[in-house]
């Protein structure tokens, strides 16, 4: 078990140094409080949490369902780890299932909670001078009352000056935050249309297939969708990637319209149009973006 607390105590970079005793074992003068304040750092809790184990140092709250299925699965997603089990298997077996399978479990809870960490920190201040990233670069807002936009409400200005491109809102200087958050996500979601649409057209072909219509999606856990009918859907917020990362998602989608699953010859499929997918699907998994 000592190995395991040092692993998780590692992924957490606790700043004080790691416990290397339990708190029975303590020498009276050693203050109680780091190792406290480790224990009460590592808990992951499922917001429809039923079960709870301690696995390590986490104390882990699970949601736990039962259904028709023949082994017991685990999923680790953002709200934290859910447990099926089939209706057969006792609560005791699963708790044994879950232990035997901790280390992969804490693994993945640490590096979900650290992207959601990192998330938080991309949070948008909206106000003028405040930067997000559009195509892999970041662009600083600019709120430019007086400027005629012909009606569009923003403008990307490249040539501005040396530094970053800056994006104008035709916006008062005392705009609230949400007008100009609202004001740069319509200009971002119309280029994000411009964009797809200009990239379905260049890997459609290439892949012998035709898509058909163009949907931006809000959704919260999905990048991308297609349907069979030719319908494809792609997150407005891909936008803030660089187009490589875009490229690899259309790519995805519009493989979907060849091969609906995601079988080895979907991905040969994907890789014959974009030979580095692998790479571009983790950096899509792995870098934070921002907050809206
Ligand atoms: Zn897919």
């Amino acid at each position: 078990m000592r190995a395991l607390l040092q692993f998780t105590l590692d992924l957490f970079d606790p700043p004080a140094p790691a416990p290397t005793r339990t708190p029975q074992q303590q020498q009276p003068d050693q203050p109680a409080t780091p190792l406290a304040d480790v224990l009460s750092r590592v808990s992951f809790i499922h917001p429809r949490a039923s079960r709870e184990v301690v696995l390590g140092n986490a104390r882990v709250a699970y949601e736990f369902t039962r259904g028709k299925r023949r082994t017991i699965g685990f999923v680790v997603g953002a709200e934290g780890l859910s447990v099926r089990a089939p209706r057969w298997v006792a609560l005791r077996d699963v708790d044994a299932a879950v232990v035997e399978k901790s280390s992969w479990i804490l693994r993945k809870l640490s590096e979900t909670q650290q992207r959601q960490d990192r998330l938080e920190a991309t949070r948008i201040d909206w106000k003028d001078g405040v930067s997000f990233p559009f195509l892999g670069q970041q662009v600083t807002v600019q709120l430019d009352p007086h400027h005629a936009f012909d009606g569009v409400g923003a403008v990307l200005d490249a040539t501005a000056n040396d530094g970053p491109p800056t994006l104008r809102l035709a916006l008062a200087n005392n705009a609230t935050p949400a007008q100009i958050r609202d004001a740069a996500q319509a200009w971002l979601m119309r280029q994000a249309k411009r964009i797809f649409i200009e990239r379905l057209d260049h890997f459609a072909p290439r892949l012998g297939v035709r898509w058909k219509k163009l949907s931006l999606s809000n959704a919260a856990t999905r990048w991308g969708s297609a349907s069979a009918d030719g319908g494809i859907r792609l997150h407005w917020r891909l936008v803030h990637f660089r187009m490589s990362v875009i490229d690899y998602v259309v790519a995805h989608e519009l493989s979907h319209l060849r091969v609906m699953d995601h079988s080895p010859r979907f991905w040969e499929t994907v890789e014959s149009v974009v030979p580095d997918y692998e790479l571009l699907r983790r950096q899509l998994k792995d870098e934070a973006v921002p907050r809206w």
